[in-house]
């Protein structure tokens, strides 16, 4: 738990600052990587002594296919957005 709430930090200081901006001395992208590392090692050890399966391969596939999705809709979007924007006339009432 604790180190899910860490990963849940330092994604958040990623978002607000960027992954790549120094933050407190290190960067983002660091420390949510260094925190992944701890999460990951506390699983390992969660399935070693038979807590939990093992990481399941078509769940992990199946996430992966998930967020791609997801994301390529967020982009969609994000571009109606921006030809909203563009193609805009002034004039016009805007829509909300
Ligand atoms: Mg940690």
């Amino acid at each position: 738990m604790e180190e899910c709430a860490e990963v849940t930090k330092d994604a958040s200081k990623a978002l607000r600052f960027g992954l790549d901006n120094k933050y407190q001395g290190t960067f983002p992208a660091e420390r949510l990587a260094e925190e992944l590392d701890d999460l990951i090692g506390v699983r390992e050890m969660l399935t070693d002594r038979g807590v939990i399966r093992g990481p399941s391969l078509e769940a992990i596939a199946a996430k992966k296919q998930k967020v791609i999705k997801y994301m390529a809709h967020d982009h969609a979007q994000i571009e109606d957005l921006d030809d909203e924007r563009t193609n805009r006339n002034d004039d016009e009432p805007r829509r909300f």
